[in-house]
């Protein structure tokens, strides 16, 4: 079994450049997964030049290489939530910005020249409890009229038409959403930007800012070297997510950052695929502690992911735990084999909404995926672009909301094996409560 991403198969991460020829840009991007990419592309499109990315592992290396290629993820709170939260008008836009990030990304994955196996193909979100399987009716009945169209609620009897296992308790299907390889998807938005002129440094670590008559000067290591130089700039966008280390305490004190485990099958024949996941449709299910799986994109192997643990495993410890979670859903896999295991990191805000904005330091930020992001750090990436150029009605939605900190915490998320404990307890109490 293999302990590398089973997407860097076909799309390995490559580096960038290795040299510095000059040591001034205009716009520093810290961060060459989706956002800092997406940012560099709108930012170079508007006509800047000199834009700089720089990541201390390679392009796309930290979870823009290893996720599990489910686009169409959506608010992980409702209106009332957010409106308690940010105020009407402010959540009404936060709901808008989830809600464009999907059709932002298929409009900026049609400039981009690479293939990266977008396919349509829809999802499946199995219902833990009754009570989850009203919510999900409660939620599409809310939609408006042309959106409940894109979505079917599946009672139980009917579930193998869509998932051949008996662990749900119906599900909704929605039709606007799909999966991509998300290795490919990275390496295309790093082609475009650099067709766009944009510059990708890479083993290059940020290490901190300072300003001196209206500039950025940010210390950057190179990670092999250990040798630092100074890159100034007039701006500084910081794009680290789930990777953010204590270099930048503003944002560690108000993100949760949490490794996510995937695990992928040897090639399998695809009836039997077909028999399981029909239609190569994309699976979540609505537990606290949720399972995600899909097909690769050939069809022939099943992706699995999950938290199998909530204190840091290795992709060795993880596989058993995932296995069985995989086996638990879908007896009849007992004797596939597992080729790769692997993890990432994603990045929760303690009111698991997304954020845009800037910090004392007058550097600006995109940060937390909450666990889903193809799409939304996609978009994020084009508002934060907007955010820096200052284009008119860039302050709604995500961009400036209030990013609550934690109190008595610097970054080192010793609470989740509690928070493991009791999600396990909620979803037990789900199912004795059925
Ligand atoms: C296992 C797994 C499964 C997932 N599945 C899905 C899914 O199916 N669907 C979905 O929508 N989302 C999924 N996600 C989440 C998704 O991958 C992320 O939301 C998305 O990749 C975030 O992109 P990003 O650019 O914000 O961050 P990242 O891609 O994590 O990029 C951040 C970059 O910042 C760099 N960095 C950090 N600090 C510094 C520094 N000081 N100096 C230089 N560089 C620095 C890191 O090296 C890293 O490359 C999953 C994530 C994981 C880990």
């Amino acid at each position: 079994m293999k302990t590398t991403p089973f997407w860097w198969e076909e799309a390995e991460p490559a580096h960038g450049e290795r040299q510095f020829n000059t040591n001034t840009c205009s716009i520093l991007i810290v961060g060459a997964g989706y956002s800092g990419l997406s940012a560099a592309i709108t930012l170079a499109e508007a006509g800047v030049k000199d834009v700089f990315v720089i990541d201390s592992q390679r392009i796309g290396e930290g979870a823009s290489s290893r996720n599990g290629g489910q686009i169409g993820n959506g608010a992980k709170f409702s209106l009332a939530e957010a409106t308690r939260r940010f105020g009407a008008k402010r959540a009404a836009e936060i709901l808008e910005d989830y809600d464009r990030s999907m059709d932002f990304m298929l409009e900026r994955a049609s400039t981009l020249k690479d293939p990266f196996d977008l396919n349509m193909c829809g999802s499946v979100a199995g219902a833990h409890s009754r009570k989850d399987l009203e919510g999900l009716v409660a939620y599409r009945n809310g939609l408006p009229a042309e959106k409940q169209k894109r979505v079917e609620i599946i009672p139980k009897t009917d579930m193998h038409r869509v998932l051949k296992t008996d662990i749900y308790r119906g599900a909704m299907v929605s039709h606007h959403t799909g999966s991509i390889h998300p290795a490919k998807y990275v390496r295309a938005l790093a082609n475009r930007a650099r067709e766009l002129g944009v510059r990708i440094f890479t083993g290059y670590r940020y290490q901190g800012v300072s300003t001196n008559a209206g500039r950025y000067h940010a210390l950057v290591e190179d990670v092999t070297s250990r040798n630092t130089i100074t890159i100034s700039s007039d701006k500084v966008l910081i794009g680290a997510n789930g990777y953010v280390g204590p270099e930048i305490p503003w944002l560690r004190k108000r993100t949760i950052p949490i490794q996510s485990y995937m695990i992928a099958t040897e090639q399998l024949p695809l009836e039997q695929m077909e028999e399981l996941i029909p239609g190569n449709r994309v699976v979540g299910d609505t537990k606290h502690i949720l399972y995600y799986f899909r097909r690769s994109p050939d069809g022939t192997r099943i992706l699995f992911g999950g938290r199998a643990k909530f204190r840091t495993s290795t992709a060795e410890e993880s596989a058993v735990g995932l296995r069985d979670f995989m086996l638990h859903t879908f007896p009849s896999l007992e004797r596939a084999k597992i080729t790769h295991s692997w993890f990432g990191n994603v990045c929760f805000a303690y009111d698991f909404c997304s954020h845009v904005g800037r910090m004392p330091d007058g550097t600006y930020y995109t940060s937390c995926c909450n666990g889903g992001g193809i799409s939304m750090m996609t978009y994020l990436g084009h508002r934060s672009a907007e955010m820096l150029l200052g284009v008119p009605g860039h302050d709604r939605g995500v961009v400036n909301s209030h990013f609550p900190r934690l109190y008595f915490y610097n970054g080192h998320p010793w609470f989740l094996p509690m928070v493991g404990t009791y999600y396990r307890f909620l979803d037990r109490v789900a199912r004795w409560r059925d």
